[in-house]
């Protein structure tokens, strides 16, 4: 079983984090969301009076709740730092470009952009839904009977053709 992080811990990674470099980030809110299902992480700011100024950091309860190894809720947390500190401290929103994978690395962590590629490191069983008729990938369901009632009910937007599944794991 992995750890359960509290809001507290979250805490205390990004405020250690901010101080050892030189950024601190406790002033910043932070807030754990049972809404977040996709995005694991997140980071918000706004802009006031011409100046770019952080708003909150939001991480997902499913990050926290043990389904994850501890180094993985870790990257996702410094993820989310590193998008605090390089775009408040060049004032510019940096998203994924260079200056915000060279701090990632120097912070020690993945410079990977999305949380998608760290779920690929528990992959689960679902389906594919593809075009029987060109074989283009339409979909993907985790459920069997949501694919049941697609392939009853919905043709493919592509050839108007027959919709089929295949078992995959993702
Ligand atoms: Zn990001
Ligand atoms: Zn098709």
């Amino acid at each position: 079983m992995n750890k359960i992080w509290s809001l507290e811990d979250v805490k205390k990674l990004l405020t250690e984090t901010g101080k050892k470099e030189g950024f601190p980030c406790e002033e910043v809110p932070v807030v754990i969301s049972t809404k977040m299902e996709k995005t694991m992480g997140s980071f918000y700011f706004r802009m006031r009076g011409g100046k770019m100024e952080p708003h909150s950091f939001r991480f997902s309860a499913k990050l926290l709740d043990g389904t994850y190894s501890g180094e993985i809720v870790e990257q996702v947390i410094l993820h989310e730092f590193v998008h605090f500190y390089v775009n408040m401290r060049d004032q510019v929103n940096h998203h994924h470009d260079a200056v915000f994978k060279e701090a990632c690395r120097s912070l020690g962590i993945s410079d990977h952009t999305y949380f998608k590629e760290f779920v690929a490191l528990s992959p689960k069983k679902g389906y594919l839904l593809l075009c029987a008729s060109c074989g283009k990938t339409i979909g993907r369901r985790r459920r069997a009977d949501a694919v049941k009632s697609i392939v009853r009910t919905k043709v493919s937007s592509c050839c108007h053709g027959k919709i089929k599944i295949k078992e995959a794991v993702f």
